[in-house]
């Protein structure tokens, strides 16, 4: 039977930054096993291809929410990669680390060594950030992050304006002050998509001591008295078991790690009797807890000159491909998500609870597909939603996709906030900046202004930002199914590190914070010293007109 050391299960955003960490040390075997296939195609490389990504069913496990009981019984399209690298070979790329706040409440509830203190060295061990190293930025880690190029008057409208409204605007968003206008940062790199499968795996795959087992699929762990020993992966009909000496590391992601849990006896009894999979440890809060980011997008029509239309008409999208094809520059090397803002509804919360992620163009369902139109959009969600949904199984087969349950807006205070981040997004775009560019607003639409209104718009249009997380949370608490480490109480030799243990969620999309999270816990794993801390200045409110 084949034995390593340490088997990860799962080569996504997590698991690529454990395998490669991991396997740093000579002298232990790290297998990665990964349910998809290769990512070296062009359409995940290059970074404007990502409308081709999204509709591709090649690189995806192709999930859906729902019924979701507040959304009257609407099914969610909820994406996740399965490929290398996993969601972060077919995201946004946008790169965003999380408020400071969202950490030191981690603190709070319990889990002290998750403060801002505690995680920023390996925020910066983690990326090389183009613009140079400083107090908050990371200067020789394998991610690379770029700033965007944001070469377009309307985002210079949107910078304008956060100044007009006295928001602000910060120079940068994972630096001292997240609040307030930014141009975007992303993982892109010499006009390429960075992903974990790019930046960790592949520079570690010629070390003799890392295996990696992609096109496999985990369908058991394999517990012996207690212990993880090893893990099962689909064989054709039958089944292959592969040996763990020290540690199985779940990083499969916040659907697929309570999902192969539960297929291994792991979770809440009653769910595991109900699809006669025999207990092995009854643990009630696997796959409870999922957050994600809900949201809607609020449009506004402009010129096409004024928009970013013009520049991907057939002439200009035969330019964007030549360009990249020969330099890697120009448009085809960006996500196209180039500015945005973090901001406050209301001086109730300490940090901003609303992200903003603005497109110089709007977008139109026609005939099923998502069509340009001359405008611009922001898509904005809800940071920290207080609303908590479930995965649970829907089939003890391992092919059958999990049951998810969102139940976004089951808080009404989600459905409040929701309305307040439409108003304000709103004044933003009441400000003389966009005077000349504003043709009027398309949604919810200029006749949608009661909260009624904007709360049936909110409940008829809501989607998620795709950042499912908190389905095997870690606490300090004997409930959550694991400890700061990520280790599994109630199993030893099982250790979980992905999206899934975010105790919160976070105030960012979850690529980077996921990534800075597996580079912790590898230290654990390994022995290693943890990074001394660092503290540093970061905004608070009081600061409130801070011109850094
Ligand atoms: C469409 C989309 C856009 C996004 N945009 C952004 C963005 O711009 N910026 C950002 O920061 N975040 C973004 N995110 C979110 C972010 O990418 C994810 O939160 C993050 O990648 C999650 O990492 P993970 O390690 O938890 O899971 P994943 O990266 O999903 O990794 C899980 C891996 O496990 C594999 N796996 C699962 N089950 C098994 C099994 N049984 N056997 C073997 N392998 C298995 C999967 O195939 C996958 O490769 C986006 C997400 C989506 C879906």
């Amino acid at each position: 039977m084949p034995t390593y050391d340490y088997i990860v299960v799962g080569a996504g955003t997590a698991g690529c930054v454990m395998a490669s960490r991991l396997s740093e040390d000579p002298a232990v075997s790290v297998l990665l096993v990964e349910a998809g296939g290769s990512d070296r195609t062009p359409m995940l490389i290059m970074p404007a291809a990502l409308p081709f990504v999204y509709q591709s069913k090649r690189v995806q496990w192709g999930y859906r929410s729902g019924p979701e009981p507040e959304l009257d019984g609407r099914e969610i399209d909820e994406k996740s990669g399965r490929v290398m690298g996993g969601t972060s070979s077919i995201n946004a790329m946008i790169f965003n680390r999380g408020n400071p706040l969202d950490y030191d409440g981690w603190a709070v509830d319990g889990l002290v060594e998750w403060d801002y203190a505690h995680c920023l060295p390996y925020f910066k061990r983690m990326e090389t950030f183009a613009d140079g190293p400083d107090e908050w930025r990371g200067g020789s880690g394998p991610m690379q992050v770029s700033r965007s190029e944001a070469k377009h008057r309307l985002y210079d409208a949107l910078l304008e304006s956060g100044e007009q409204s006295g928001l602000g605007v910060t120079s940068d968003h994972n630096g001292y002050r997240q609040e307030g206008m930014h141009i975007a940062q992303a993982s892109i790199h010499r006009g390429l998509r960075w992903s974990t499968s790019r930046a960790y795996v592949r520079p570690a795959v010629r070390r003799s001591n890392l295996h990696v087992l992609s096109k496999t699929h985990a369908t058991r762990i394999v517990i012996d008295h207690g212990t993880a020993v090893g893990i099962e992966v689909a064989d054709g009909p039958g089944v292959t078991r592969i040996s763990a000496r020290r540690e199985v590391v779940l990083c499969a992601g916040a659907f697929g790690s309570p999902k192969l849990l539960m297929l291994s006896g792991i979770g809440p009894a009653d769910e595991l009797r109900r699809h006669g999979i025999p207990v092995v440890a009854d643990v009630a809060q696997v796959g409870q807890n999922l957050q994600n980011h809900p949201g809607v997008d609020v449009q506004w029509a402009a010129d096409h000159s004024d928009s970013l239309t013009a520049a991907i008409g057939v002439i200009g999208r035969a330019r964007l491909a030549a360009e990249w094809g020969l330099l890697r520059r120009g448009l085809g090397a960006t996500n196209f998500f180039e500015a945005g803002a973090f901001l406050r509804t209301n001086d109730q919360v300490a940090f901003p609870d609303m992200q903003y992620e603005f497109l110089a163009l709007t977008r139109r369902l026609v005939n099923g597909r998502l069509v340009p139109v001359p405008g611009f959009q922001f898509w904005m969600d809800l940071s920290r939603p207080h609303s908590r949904g479930h995965v649970t199984l829907r089939s003890a087969y391992p092919a059958a996709p999990p049951h998810i349950v969102f139940n976004h807006l089951s808080d009404p205070r989600d459905l409040t906030d929701l309305v307040a981040g439409i108003r304000l997004i709103r004044e933003i775009v009441a400000q003389p900046a966009w005077t000349r560019y504003n043709r009027g607003e398309l949604t919810p639409g200029p006749d949608v202004t009661s909260d009624a209104e904007l709360e049936a718009f909110v409940r008829r249009k809501l989607g998620t930002s795709y950042h499912p997380s908190g389905t095997v949370r870690m606490g300090a608490d004997v409930e959550a199914p694991v400890d700061a480490a990520g280790r599994f109480r109630a199993v030893a030799g099982l250790r979980v590190v992905d999206a899934s243990i975010m105790p919160k969620v976070v105030t960012a999309n979850l690529n980077a914070p996921v990534m800075m999270m597996a580079e912790k816990i590898a230290d654990q794993v390994l022995g290693r010293p943890a990074l001394a801390t660092d503290h540093v200045d970061v905004y608070r409110r009081t600061q409130h007109q801070d011109s850094r």
